[in-house]
């Protein structure tokens, strides 16, 4: 079964967009997943096909209604997870790109204006995502960023199937640093280790620059990684509490 997308919008021309082309594109002409944009403005009900209104106690921009929203929800709604695009949303994470790859698909609201009337998120069991912490025109591009995650997880679009599990983030750490051919550049050598063919120094050089770099770049992810090692007093207390 491919893993099947729609797509809750006032652009659908946005779909599949960008992940028409490369290892995306392909595994959609190849059928390993499906993209199916659908207009929410359809599901209007009044002559001038409104999805929009001015907000209530007053302020700027338009909200999204939920009557509107909920009948283009319930439209397309099945087993698949129901997600929305929101900047208050639960940051995502590879683990959860990861969950949902591993799923049959996923069905995405995105929003636009000041976003949706919040009754919508009463009414329906929506999970809101937000791609980070700054604020989009619309939910469009943080749906193809969750799209494009997921499916180069899904089986057979990347090439090698190992090459997903090293990435950043896999493991709770950053990625080591790369380098290929010529073998000076600009007076530049690549490390001795990695043209040493020692494969168990090289694993270990590496492990050591995923660690360094983490600490360094990412000490968020770095002190969750601590806590997550089993044997470390706060990893051992966090086990216990769940
Ligand atoms: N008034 C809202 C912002 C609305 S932006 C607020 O201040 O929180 C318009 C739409 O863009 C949102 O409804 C949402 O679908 C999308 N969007 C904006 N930023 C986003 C983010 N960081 N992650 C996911 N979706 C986002």
């Amino acid at each position: 079964m491919p893993f099947a997308t729609t797509i809750l919008t006032l652009y659908p021309e946005m779909f599949p967009g960008p992940l028409g082309s490369s290892l995306a594109g392909r595994a959609l002409n190849e059928g390993r997943w499906t993209c199916d944009p659908v207009q929410i403005r359809d599901f209007a009900t009044d002559k001038h096909r409104s999805v929009d209104d001015t907000p209530a106690g007053g302020g700027a921009g338009m909200v999204l209604r939920a009557d509107v929203v909920a009948a283009a929800i319930d439209a397309v709604a099945d087993e698949r997870p129901l997600l929305a695009m929101t900047p208050r949303g639960r940051p995502l994470t590879q683990a959860r790109v990861r969950a949902l790859a591993a799923g049959p698909g996923v069905v995405i609201l995105c929003g636009r204006f000041e976003g949706f009337d919040e009754r919508l998120f009463e009414a329906r069991e929506i999970e809101e995502v937000s791609i980070g912490d700054y604020v989009l025109s619309g939910g469009e591009m943080g749906a193809l960023v969750l799209l494009d995650a997921c499916i180069r997880l899904l089986p057979g679009v990347m090439g090698a199937p190992s090459s997903g599990d090293e990435e950043s983030f896999e493991s709770g750490l950053l990625e080591y640093p790369h380098y290929t051919r010529p073998a000076e550049w600009e007076g530049r050598t690549i490390p001795e280790v990695l043209r040493s063919g020692d494969h168990a120094r090289i694993a270990a050089w590496r492990k050591a620059k995923a660690e360094t770099d983490t600490r360094l770049r990412r000490p968020d992810l770095w002190e969750r990684h601590e806590d997550a090692r089993v044997g470390s007093p706060s990893g051992a207390r966090r086990m216990k509490d769940e």
